[in-house]
């Protein structure tokens, strides 16, 4: 039996061991995926215990994302770039970071034929979620992205820094509470990456604003159908969870340590049923 980790603090919620263990069965392969909540200061020598022959490899959760880039013997050019990792693959011993949150989101839009060739793109958030989405929308030929954030001085500096990477198209930061109607109505693809919506019933924009081209993204899966979804329909707007983005970083990852394609839809199936259970627990707690 091998063994693969997703390492968080704290990380009792994760979805990732019902999609990983579902598509490990599928596939005939005798590994165990577990969760390993890790605090801050165990980070080194949990780590280090990655480099077990038995181990296949890790997910990386908050907080983590970025400390285990200096703690691996290798970083990948996204992942450098980014700025953060969420995958560790154990190569006989030497530990290698690559961020599949990026090719996750990228192949989610793919699956729902949302275009970003060439696309006005409107990013709300940027925190850890936004960087890797940022670069996936300039890296897949956005022509301009407009980053929003609640703290400003946060949109600047990633405005700043995708820009300095990608310098022959248009990255501008705003305030989330100042954008203009043209700005709004300028919009292709609208992707929400800030938390808003996760816990409270709350949406970061009024989609009633937006272009009726415009297609809406939330990468958060838990509600299913966040406000701004629900508002984003009403309007008759196109819409995409962040579910499909969940389950195909997880199937970059699951590809990467097996060398085998993932069974996809195993994994989609394995989350939604993650999904359903929580609910039913939640409401029956
Ligand atoms: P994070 O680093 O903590 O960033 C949170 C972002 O949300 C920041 O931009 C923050 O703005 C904004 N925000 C928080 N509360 C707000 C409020 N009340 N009003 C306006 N803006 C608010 O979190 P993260 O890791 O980027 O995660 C963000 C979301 O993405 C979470 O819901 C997470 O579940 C989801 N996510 C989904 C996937 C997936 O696979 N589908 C992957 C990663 C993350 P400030 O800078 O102003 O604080």
């Amino acid at each position: 039996m091998r063994r693969a980790f997703v390492y968080g603090y704290p990380v009792g919620h994760s979805l990732s061991p019902a999609i990983h263990n579902a598509a490990f069965r599928a596939a005939g392969l005798h590994v165990e995926y577990a969760v390993r909540e890790v605090a801050p200061p165990a980070l080194a020598a949990a780590v280090a215990d990655l480099r077990a022959e038995d181990v296949l490899g890790t997910n990386v959760t908050v907080p983590h994302k970025v400390a285990v880039l200096d703690l691996v013997d290798e970083v990948d050019a996204v992942a450098r770039t980014v700025g953060a990792a969420n995958t560790i693959h154990n190569r006989g011993g030497r530990l290698w970071a690559t961020n599949t949150d990026v090719g996750g989101f990228a192949r989610s839009l793919e699956r729902a034929h949302f275009a970003v060739e060439g696309v006005s793109a409107l990013l709300l958030g940027a925190g850890g979620a936004a960087r890797g989405v940022a670069y996936a929308l300039l890296d897949g030929g956005a022509r301009r992205l407009l980053i929003a954030n609640r703290t400003v001085q946060r949109a600047e500096r990633l405005a700043a820094e995708m820009g300095g990477l990608f310098p022959a198209l248009e990255v501008k930061p705003s305030g989330l509470d100042s954008l203009t109607g043209d700005e709004l109505r300028g919009c292709d693809l609208v992707v929400n990456s800030t938390s808003l919506g996760m816990s409270e019933d709350r949406s970061p924009l009024d989609p009633s604003r937006l272009s009726p081209r415009a297609r809406v993204i939330d990468i958060i899966y838990a509600p299913a159908r966040t406000l701004l979804l629900r508002r984003a329909e009403a309007a008759g707007l196109r819409t995409l969870n962040g579910l499909p983005m969940l389950v195909e970083q997880a199937a970059l990852a699951w590809e990467i340590w097996t060398g085998r394609v993932a069974p996809i839809e195993v994994m989609f199936e394995a989350a939604e049923a993650a999904l359903r259970r929580r609910e039913t627990e939640r409401a029956a707690s």
